[in-house]
């Protein structure tokens, strides 16, 4: 059966849609659609630019999107150059897969203070997003304040931590490189409301954080025993890794390289003090009740000029889809949000899990799409709708081939060693494609 199904979101969520759908109906025509003119989502602008080796599975999406039945349509804004009920009337089936791309926010004074930022938009500076290409942190004092116990903190501390040499081969974008190597960092802190035993770092990741050339992972050594000691022996024994790694920085001092990476348990933010621009973190010590971080009333301030907060995304509003307000997340039975409306990744379950985790949700939604279509297409007005919709809106989509054509010459023109140097503005990837 010849189905048209529409991809809305072309992240590692869309794309393992697209290629569980060519599987499972392999005569169905897809259209994967993104408002950037560049596909692969946060393995462009969420993947740091020194885990290069995560960034390959490009490759495997680069074969579903060269496949004679799949288009890629970049640089058309859903809601904005064609609406979400276009999409329904045009195609049978229309999958969304645009992520969570909205910072959670603490919800404490001072957080719209100069020089607080969210990992949405800092790791999206750095990797060149062109929605946050100008986000310019200020990055001027020698301590800054990273929030959350989660990889993105993670990535967050290491790029700010790597020296220019480490991160020769990655693609750490011109403009993020230099203001990070002008930065004078002393101090990074890394926050968690929780205890050790409760971190959601992943083995390789906090590994990475001893191997760093310039920066020294410090923690107290006789508080981290003394948490293991009380904390549930299952939870400790499911994160043995991590913690013995978390023991290894305990014999390390400060002064053993020029910055400091202080891990700091037990503490949620409060308040960020300030004069227009931050200059103090204020927490509370906390201790677990229930499981969570419970208060205290023990209060202690960090002197901070930068806040970057990694505690979790929700999904944007999308014209037309019921929304979970308290998850974040398009609201959906298992992947479907209604016959013919479908989620995946991000979108459907929230902010967890890594590229592959993509893989499961894929599936099933190919099996909800088969189930939901069993007597063939619904008699929609197909694709070719959508290009004259296009077309008379004067919208012109990027193609696959356009975006190989980006791709070449961000390779090309990427100094000695580095993978590529991308183009951070609309205008530049899309003079790169059709000069
Ligand atoms: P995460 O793992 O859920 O971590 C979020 C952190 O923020 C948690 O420590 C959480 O604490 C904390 N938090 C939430 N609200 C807070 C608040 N109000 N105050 C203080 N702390 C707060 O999420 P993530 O780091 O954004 O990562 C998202 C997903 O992407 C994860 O599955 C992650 O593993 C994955 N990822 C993987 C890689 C990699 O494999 N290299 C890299 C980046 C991201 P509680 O635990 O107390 O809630």
């Amino acid at each position: 059966m010849s189905l048209s199904i529409v991809i809305v979101g072309s992240g590692p969520s869309g794309f393992y849609a697209a290629d569980a759908l060519l599987r499972k109906l392999p005569g169905c025509r897809i259209d994967i659609v993104d408002r950037l003119p560049t596909p692969y989502g946060l393995v462009r602008s969420g993947v740091a630019p020194d885990h290069q080796s995560t960034k390959a599975v490009q490759r495997v999406f680069e074969r579903t999107a060269t496949r004679p039945n799949v288009r890629f349509l970049g640089h058309v804004n859903v809601g904005d150059d064609v609406t979400f009920g276009e999409l329904k009337e045009c195609y049978d089936a229309v999958v969304v897969a645009i992520g969570c791309p909205i910072d959670r926010k603490l919800g404490i004074p001072g957080e719209e203070l100069r020089g607080v930022y969210g990992s949405w938009s800092f790791v999206g500076w750095y990797n060149g997003h062109p929605g946050h290409r100008d986000l310019d942190p200020e990055l001027t004092g020698s301590a800054i304040a990273v929030i959350g116990n989660g990889n993105v903190a993670i990535d967050c501390v290491r790029v700010l931590a790597k020296t220019p040499a480490e991160m020769a081969k990655s693609d750490l974008c011109r403009h993020a490189a230099e203001t990070i190597a002008r930065a004078p960092i002393e101090m990074l802190y890394l926050i968690g409301r929780r205890g050790p035993v409760q971190i959601g770092f992943t083995p390789i990741e906090l590994a990475e954080l001893g191997q760093l050339e310039h920066c020294v992972p410090l923690l107290d050594g006789e508080a981290l025993d003394r948490d293991i000691a009380a904390a549930n022996p299952e939870e400790v024994t499911q994160k043995a890794k991590p913690l013995d790694i978390l023991r290894s920085f305990a014999g390390n001092r400060l002064g053993d390289k020029p910055v400091s990476l202080r891990f700091i348990f037990w503490a949620a933010p409060t308040a960020i003090i300030g004069a227009g621009h931050a200059q103090r973190l204020r927490l509370e010590r906390t201790r677990l009740a229930d499981g969570q971080a419970g208060h205290t009333g023990d209060h202690f301030e960090l002197s901070v000029s930068t806040v970057i907060t990694a505690i979790g995304y929700i999904g944007a509003p999308f014209d037309g889809l019921p929304v979970d307000e308290k998850r974040g997340i398009v609201r959906n039975e298992e992947g479907r949000v209604e016959p013919g409306v479908y989620v995946v990744g991000w979108s459907k379950r929230g902010p967890s899990g890594t590229i592959p985790t993509n893989r499961a949700d894929a599936m099933a939604v190919a099996d909800l799409i088969m189930a939901d279509f069993k007597t063939g297409p619904t008699g929609k007005l197909g694709p070719e709708a959508i290009d004259r919709i296009l077309t008379a809106r004067a919208v012109r989509p990027v193609g696959f081939a356009e975006w190989i054509r980006i791709n070449e010459a961000e390779m090309k023109r990427a100094a000695d060693g580095r993978p590529r140097e991308k183009f951070t503005r609309i205008s530049d990837l899309l003079a790169a494609c059709r000069d």
